[in-house]
């Protein structure tokens, strides 16, 4: 587990690019915390990073994004969701499939998403401040 603090967005997009040198298809990224704290920045940050050069933007109103960066990148916003039933899991699972994927709002998924590689949550600490903690699992599954 590591904790840090960023003073900008593009500090934060800075982390997560450096997160992200090490992520492959099939890892799942989950990035938690309040409205506005910087889940959406931060995946952008991680794209930049593995080759999507297109705009990296809250997939709140669709169920997410596929990008095609060095390898397929999916961003999935859960915000909508109270709880991710299985019939919705069957809309969601393909973004899945032989990708890099980030989930903002991950907790209605927690009993249908694939265990993450790496668990991000957000808090503001500040006007351009974010608290941010990392919690990577220690071997893929
Ligand atoms: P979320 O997806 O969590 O709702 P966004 O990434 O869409 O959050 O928005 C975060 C907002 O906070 C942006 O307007 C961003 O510019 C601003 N911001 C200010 N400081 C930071 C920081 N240190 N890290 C990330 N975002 C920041
Ligand atoms: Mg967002």
């Amino acid at each position: 587990m590591e904790e840090t603090e960023t003073t900008s967005p593009a500090e934060t997009e800075a982390l997560a690019a450096r997160i992200a040198e090490d992520l492959q298809p099939g890892d799942v990224v989950t990035v938690a915390g309040e409205l506005g704290s910087g889940k959406t920045t931060f995946v952008r940050g991680a794209c930049r990073s593995l080759g999507v050069t297109g705009a990296v933007t809250s997939p709140t109103f669709t169920i997410g994004h596929r990008y095609d960066g060095d390898v397929t990148v999916s961003h999935l916003d859960l915000y909508r969701f109270a709880e991710v039933s299985h019939a919705e899991w069957g809309d969601l699972e393909p973004y899945f499939d032989d990708a890099v994927a980030f989930v903002e709002w991950p907790e209605a998924g927690a009993g249908v998403l694939p265990p993450p590689r790496v668990r991000v949550h957000m808090r503001h600490s500040g006007r351009d401040r974010r608290s941010i903690t990392i919690d990577r699992a220690d071997t893929r599954v």
